[in-house]
């Protein structure tokens, strides 16, 4: 089926192309750009598009894709926040996902924060490379033995839970589908208010929707452990940015770490560095020492980009045949009330 994969880089071109292979085969074609209003027209003859998690998928997109014959959103993520359910209904158009590829790259990306942040290893590293020996300033604490709070304990969230649980962690977990696997595990559900209350460490792993959009304002910074770590691998509107400054400010949070912002659409997989960054909010954020920001790359391993390609061949292949697709892949405006 002819397609066009947007806001390609190398290695979304090198994975896509190996995973297209029979009973697989389509016909891609790469564009750089974001899929944007401005860009839509691009996909002019083309039946399906393939996306990521920073094209703009609203209304005015959806009815240019529509207009030039487009039928299919596939998209190469989990999240599909930044899609219109409602209006690719309207036009028609069917919008699918890859629900799991590799819920270990994220969660381990997200213990990877949790132990820089706690050792001050982004810090150590500088300092011992400039032949700086002094310990001053780098000291942690036992994870074990610490409160960690996971909020949302879909597939990712469960991983991140076992291995806190693991290093001897006191986990404890919000959702509103408690897992068993992680009952079992003495892992506790608790309300929201009392896992801030109780967590030294607070990591989010629940979707971007109405309800969650910032899910920690003002007031949740507020509820939180004084000297809490609070980290987002999830979406970055999960957060209220300001709210978060304020508290770093305060010392309220003792750190943050982050792999997803609020505005990353206009920074983040691309190499700004010659450039005069215009976000104040996120340039403020570069400057706390107990702050430590990647630019969305928690899924970014070899396993992931080869279980997202397949799914994403798969996925095609199920249009064309006009199979029915998993219930977990094709997202309706029905499971945004889910
Ligand atoms: P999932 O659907 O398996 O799990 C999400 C969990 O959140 C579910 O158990 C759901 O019940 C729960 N939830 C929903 N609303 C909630 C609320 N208001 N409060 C608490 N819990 C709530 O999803 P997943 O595969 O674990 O992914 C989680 C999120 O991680 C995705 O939505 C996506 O945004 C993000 N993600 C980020 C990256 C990255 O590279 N940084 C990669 C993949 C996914």
């Amino acid at each position: 089926m002819k397609t066009a994969v947007f806001s390609t880089k190398p290695y979304d071109r090198q994975f896509l192309q190996a995973a297209c292979v029979p009973p697989d085969v389509h016909e891609l074609t790469f564009f750089e750009p974001r899929l944007t209003r401005e860009t839509a027209p691009l996909a002019a003859g083309f039946r399906a598009v393939c996306a990521f998690v920073n094209d703009v998928l609203d209304a005015a997109t959806i009815g240019q894709l529509a207009e030039r014959g487009v039928r299919l959103i596939a998209l190469r993520c989990a999240g599909f926040n930044n899609v219109d359910l409602q209006a690719a209904q309207r036009h028609g158009l069917c919008v699918v996902r890859v629900p799991a590829y590799s819920p270990h790259a994220v969660a381990e990306h997200t213990v990877g924060l949790i132990l820089a942040l706690n050792r001050k290893l982004h810090k150590a590293y500088a300092r011992v490379r400039e032949g700086n020996f002094s310990l001053d300033g780098l000291l942690g604490w036992d994870l074990h033995g610490q409160t960690a709070g996971v909020v949302g304990t879909g597939r990712i969230g469960c991983v991140v839970a076992r291995i806190l649980h693991g290093f001897g962690l006191r986990v404890l977990a919000h959702d509103l589908v408690p897992a068993q696997e992680l009952r079992e595990l003495g892992v506790h559900y608790v309300p929201l208010a009392e896992l801030l209350r109780e967590s030294d460490i607070v990591t989010l792993h629940c979707p971007l929707v109405p309800e969650t959009h910032h899910l920690i304002n003002a007031e949740a910074v507020r509820q939180m452990k004084p000297g809490v770590m609070l980290i987002n691998t999830s979406r970055g509107p999960l957060i209220d940015t300001q709210a978060v400054i304020q508290g770093l400010k305060s010392g309220q949070i003792g750190c943050l770490g982050l792999d997803v912002y609020e505005e990353e659409a206009d920074l983040f997989f691309e190499d700004l560095s010659n450039q005069v960054i215009q976000d104040d909010v996120f340039t403020r954020l570069l400057t706390f020492p107990n702050v430590l920001i990647t630019a969305h790359q928690a899924f970014f391993t070899r396993n992931a980009l080869e279980a997202i390609a397949r799914q994403t061949m798969r996925n095609l292949s199920c249009f064309e045949r006009g199979e029915p697709f998993d219930p977990q892949v094709e997202v309706t405006p029905q499971r945004l009330r889910h």
